[in-house]
């Protein structure tokens, strides 16, 4: 048994920002604290485009960030080149929604499982066929699927053989990129429950991309929302239908929970578009779009505090105590 306690991977303070023209900047992701708890899968909500992607791809290493640090088991891992950045991407490993996209089509399953393997010096080509068939079992897949082709299978099959190649590295954080989200509901259900297991066999860490606030709520141990690049609420998924305290992660529940609830809370609408990336304004980033904005948020940007154990919000209106909470 392993110590769910035990930080596997943490990003601290992670800003990144891209230039754009005019000498500006968009800023994808700022100022960012999450941590990846030994085989717990944290899940991150947030609509598209608000820096979730760009995250998970700092943590693959795709992308540097700008500012900030990311630690695999307390080493810092964010300024890594040569082969000490190929040998530490080996522990995280990334499930995107179409995983077939990055399989050559002229390769066999067993080829496209085991080529991390093979690339990493793990087997010989010989014994490829024997390792792709305990990777399908795994993923619960019969082994004359071996040697098939990726065109001679469902989506679903495809997503699988993208979950076993993510494995075979045997990885400390699997990110799953909306990936399960192109898929039947059943078939997802399937892939899901095949991801659970996995993790509590392997003790595998989980960060979960997700838009669909319903699936990450049923996933994942806690959730942690983004707005516009920023973390505004972490805590228990189980608690999201009923204790989140900041009005965007209401909004995206209430959308989804309110059939369900049976108390007279309000729900908060979400109103508007989210404002361009570029050139943010000062203050609360949720602040366009927010009812209860006041003028403190126009000033001055909310931090993360502490709403009860396990559970962190950034809103000024924690301060209030205006019983809106
Ligand atoms: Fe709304 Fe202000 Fe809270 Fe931001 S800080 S979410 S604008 S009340």
């Amino acid at each position: 048994m392993y110590n769910q306690n035990q930080i596997v991977m943490e990003t601290k303070h992670v800003t990144k920002k891209f230039p754009v023209s005019g000498g500006r900047f968009l800023t994808a992701c700022e100022d960012v604290s999450l941590k990846f708890l030994k085989g717990r899968t944290l899940g991150l909500v947030g609509e598209s485009g608000c820096g979730k992607s760009t995250l998970m791809r700092m943590l693959v290493q795709v992308e540097k960030p700008t500012s900030g640090n990311i630690l695999l088991h307390g080493k810092d891992i964010s300024a890594l080149k040569g082969e000490k950045l190929r040998h530490s991407r080996r522990f995280v490993q990334m499930v995107f929604q179409d995983s077939s996209a990055a399989f050559s089509p002229r390769m066999k399953v067993k080829d496209i499982i085991c080529e991390p393997l093979v690339n990493f010096g793990k087997i010989k080509a010989r014994e490829k066929h024997e390792a792709a068939i305990r990777f399908l079992e795994m993923v619960g897949l019969p082994a004359e699927f071996a040697d098939r082709f990726p065109h001679d299978m469902s989506g679903g099959e495809r997503q699988r053989i993208g979950i076993a190649r993510a494995l075979v590295l045997e990885p400390e954080l699997l990110i799953c990129d909306e990936a399960t989200s192109a898929l039947d509901v059943s078939v997802q259900k399937t892939i899901m429950e095949r991801l659970v297991k996995i993790q509590a066999e392997k003790g595998i860490s989980i960060g979960f991309i997700c838009h669909d606030i319903a699936l990450v709520s049923q996933i994942s141990h806690e959730t942690a929302v983004m707005y516009l690049g920023n973390i505004v609420e972490i805590l228990p998924s189980s608690q999201l239908a009923g204790n989140a305290v900041h009005p965007y992660t209401k909004a995206l529940t209430g959308s989804v929970f309110d059939l369900r609830r049976n108390d007279v809370r309000p729900v908060e609408e979400l109103r508007g578009e989210v404002p361009s990336p570029i050139d943010l304004p000062q203050g609360c980033p949720f602040q366009s779009r927010c009812t209860y904005c006041m003028e403190i948020c126009r000033k001055e940007k909310p931090k993360l505090v502490e709403v009860e154990n396990r559970h962190l919000a950034a809103c000024h209106m924690l301060g209030k105590r205006t019983g809106m909470f």
